[in-house]
């Protein structure tokens, strides 16, 4: 029997922005139309925009980064019928392959302004920075971030069904609740409610595109119930998902790819941003909510892998006493913080600035874990950086000569400090 063709299930226009395309959403809703139909056990192509539908350019400002509409993103690629999935049923996706699209080899890695996005260490670097990375086969370098070279573990940052209308309720009341009890004592934003501006809907058109604007949820966070943005990079090739389902056809959706991405994600446009291919095989277990307990997606890693030799990581701890020397208790994230500023203390003596290590932590394979997190108060991390990645010794026991690096991209004229005095 001749082997069928393998079938385009979404292409996207790198010309056009991501809200003139039917078949990309940028909402989370239940009665988002199908953008297409996929048959279990069939293995099809789909094309995705990066994050952002085409925002970001290869240049050397950061001006897009400075001035990107936030309301736009995710860009998703669905949602797709997957044929005879009900609710209850686990949908299982497996991750064939995830490649940059050939015509356009290069992604990105930025720093969003602390007044728009922000990320992990704003209160360190306020200003938009950006690293344009070009893509040669398995291959990142960057003319920003120069004397390193990685290979990409290259991975979905989403993939989710679609929400019931009662999932959604859920998200939504909980979400604005979050809001309501936390939000006076931040100066960023700590969760983002539905919002209509920009709403995409897909195919959806007159009362039905607004009733998805006013209800739709953002897709900035991964949420336990679908995924969604979990930003996970060993969901790479190879890897299979298990996601539960919530509405007739799943509505399966999958977008913002990354070509590599450090654990964190730190910066929040952290990862190698691109737009790209991902090719996915799909079946169903009836009843899969039931039969796997399945209250969240569980995944199983594949078996490509960066093989970077585990002795040849330089591994920065963290604690969760804070940069004002303030004892914390138990917190991970202030600990993880903590480990991402021993490395940037570190690599600076190289003659990268801040802003540039910055960069690199949230885009290059940068293996994180919590270590301890029940020695009171202390919960402590670490974080692991490729040696191999550079060109030249970073190891304790080498000779620390400080090299022309040259520079990220920055806006015009913005003042910045590139180098970030912790005492
Ligand atoms: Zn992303």
């Amino acid at each position: 029997m001749p082997t069928e063709p393998i079938r385009y299930v979404t292409k996207v226009d790198l010309t056009k922005p991501g809200d003139q395309q039917p078949h990309l959403h940028n909402r989370w809703h239940p009665d988002i139309p199908f953008a297409e139909t996929i048959k279990p056990g069939e293995t099809v192509k789909i094309e995705c925009l990066d994050w952002t539908g085409n925002q970001i350019k290869n240049n050397d400002t950061a001006d897009d980064i400075l001035n990107v509409d936030l309301s736009r993103i995710h860009y998703l690629s669905g949602p797709f019928n997957i044929e005879g999935a009900e609710p209850g049923d686990a949908l299982v996706v497996e991750i064939k392959d995830v490649q940059p699209l050939e015509r356009q080899p290069w992604g990105y890695c930025g720093i969003f302004h602390k007044k728009n996005g922000g990320g992990f260490l704003d209160k360190f670097y306020p200003e938009a920075a950006k690293a344009i990375f070009d893509l040669e086969g398995i291959h990142a370098t960057s003319r920003h971030i120069p004397h390193v070279k990685f290979t990409g573990l290259i991975h979905p940052g989403i993939m989710g069904t679609a929400p019931s209308a009662e999932v959604l309720k859920e998200w939504n009341s909980r979400e604005i609740g979050l809001i309501n009890d936390i939000q006076h004592q931040h100066e960023t934003n700590v969760a983002n409610g539905p919002l209509e501006t920009n709403s995409h809907p897909g195919s959806a058109t007159g009362t039905l595109a607004l009733k998805i604007a006013k209800e739709g949820a953002r897709t900035i966070p991964g949420r336990p119930e679908n995924g969604g943005n979990c930003d996970i990079k060993n969901l790479s090739r190879g890897s299979k998902c298990y996601l539960p389902v919530y509405v007739d056809g799943a509505k399966l959706s999958v977008g913002d790819l990354h070509f590599s991405q450090g654990d964190g994600e730190i910066s929040f446009c952290g990862a190698i941003e691109m737009p790209g291919v991902i090719t996915i095989k799909v079946s169903i277990i009836k009843g899969g909510i039931k039969k796997l307990s399945l209250k969240s997606p569980i995944f199983i890693p594949g078996d490509v892998q960066n093989h970077y030799g585990p002795s040849r990581y330089l591994t920065f701890e963290g604690f969760s006493v804070d940069e004002a020397g303030k004892q914390q208790y138990l917190c991970a994230t202030t600990a993880y913080r903590q480990a991402c500023i021993r490395a940037i203390e570190y690599l600076r003596k190289f003659g990268y600035n801040d802003y540039q290590i910055y960069l690199l932590l949230s885009s290059a394979p940068i293996e994180g874990h919590i270590a301890g997190i029940v020695d009171v108060p202390n919960a402590c991390t670490t974080l692991g950086i490729p040696m191999d990645i550079f060109d030249f010794d970073i190891s304790p026991e080498g000779n620390f000569e400080e090299k022309d690096m040259k520079n990220c991209a920055f806006v015009e004229g913005a003042k910045h400090s590139v180098t970030y005095d912790y005492k």
